[in-house]
């Protein structure tokens, strides 16, 4: 039982999500970028192993380890390809051609093929520093791959020494090692992954409703008043404060009171579209900002609201029936200003004309209508 929930939660971790891929991917870009061309160099500047090995067979490696150098075009390639499966795919197919190399290379030199069995370790090493970027599916591939290829350039007779039982007994236990290795860094990398993106969410929340916070609202604020002016598209915020708060706090105690700030923020919630952000910015206040939205679309939303609370019972800790209103002041970006504060300052005036006009209504900043 345990080994088909762990097998099940093996295959989950192959389906990783993209956006993970394409964090990984950015994370290690430039470290795999930087290891390929090292790898370059090491690959051309080991020919000094290949005089070490067999001094006159060396003479006729060295156009052979000039060609490492082409893993210098494979570095640049993680600055300019975006896309990671390509990546992945120009990765296996260089980690084959080294191997490639390596094989014609030590069939060079007198009792080659003896010194490269270990050196076929080096290459399962490939996935797990040079490849770090890359999906888990990728890694697995690569490395049965690199374990599989010497064997099958061995059967093609492209290597006549090479020594099978030796190569078994070496290589398959260690990339078996490798595959194991690579199944608990892409775990780990999820894990980690998971719990960052869990505390960005807590920290972009307000923790008793819910909503975004202010330190996810004001920035957003500024983002979409950018954008607002430069497609000219109308950016509207509505400013909410719950009327007479204090006294419910004070007659039936802050854990009702809690229990009202939460409902207001379930209305709005509910009466806004899922692309606008509704915020708690204050003790009982709320913004609220419509993407997209005329002010003439931004005041059907408040008024909605304004009504919706007018509507709900909230049922107090002790069990009496508690009925609330909010005021709610409305103002669109105006154009050709790119600061929010001057359109927070302006939902703020209205909403304190709302105050001033009774409370329980509905005050826009440009059009100055009450309903
Ligand atoms: P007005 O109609 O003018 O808005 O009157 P008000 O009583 O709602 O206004 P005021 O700003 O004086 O009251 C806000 C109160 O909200 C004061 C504060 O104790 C309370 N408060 C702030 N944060 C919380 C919270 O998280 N939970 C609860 N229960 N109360 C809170
Ligand atoms: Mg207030
Ligand atoms: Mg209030």
């Amino acid at each position: 039982m345990q080994i088909i929930s762990n097998s099940l939660k093996f295959l989950k971790l192959i389906d990783e999500p993209a956006d993970l891929l394409e964090e990984k991917m950015d994370r290690y870009r430039t470290i795999s970028a930087i290891m390929f061309f090292l790898l370059a160099l090491q690959g051309t500047f080991s020919w000094l192993w290949d005089y070490y090995i067999d001094a006159a067979g060396a003479q006729n490696t060295i156009g052979l380890r000039l060609c490492f150098l082409f893993f210098t075009i494979v570095s640049f390639s993680f600055k300019y390809i975006k896309n990671r499966k390509i990546l992945e795919l120009i990765c296996l197919i260089s980690g084959l051609l080294a191997q490639f190399l390596f094989v014609v290379i030590m069939n060079h030199l007198e009792n080659g093929m003896i010194y490269i069995l270990s050196l076929f370790i080096f290459f399962l090493l490939f996935p797990l520093f040079l490849f770090q970027g890359f999906s888990l599916s990728a890694n697995i591939i690569c490395t049965l791959c690199f374990a599989a290829f010497p064997q099958i350039m061995a059967l093609m007779g492209l290597a006549p020494e090479f020594q099978h039982p030796q190569y078994i007994i070496l290589i398959w236990p260690a990339a078996f090692a490798m595959l194991i290795t690579h199944y608990f860094s892409a775990q780990n990398y999820r894990l980690r992954y998971e719990s960052e993106l869990a505390l960005k969410a807590a920290s972009f929340t307000d923790h008793l409703t819910g909503v975004s916070n202010r330190r996810h609202f004001l920035p957003l604020l500024k983002q979409e008043i950018i954008r607002g002016n430069r497609y000219k598209h109308p950016v509207c915020l509505l400013m909410l404060d719950i009327d007479y708060f204090k006294s419910v706090n004070d007659a039936h105690g802050h854990l009702t009171g809690d229990l009202v700030i939460r409902e207001v923020a379930d209305i709005c919630r509910q009466s806004a579209r899922q692309i606008d952000v509704v915020a708690r910015i204050g003790g009982e206040e709320f913004a609220i900002l419509l993407i997209e939205a005329e002010l003439s679309g931004a005041l059907v939303v408040a008024e909605r609201i304004r009504h919706a609370v007018e509507k709900t019972i909230v049922k107090s800790l002790a069990g009496v029936d508690l009925s609330l209103t909010v005021s709610i002041g409305v103002a669109q970006q105006p154009i050709g200003i790119e600061s929010e504060e001057k359109l927070i300052e302006l939902a703020d005036k209205a909403l304190y004309q709302a105050k001033d006009s009774g409370r329980n209504c509905v005050v826009s900043a440009l059009i100055e209508s009450i309903f």
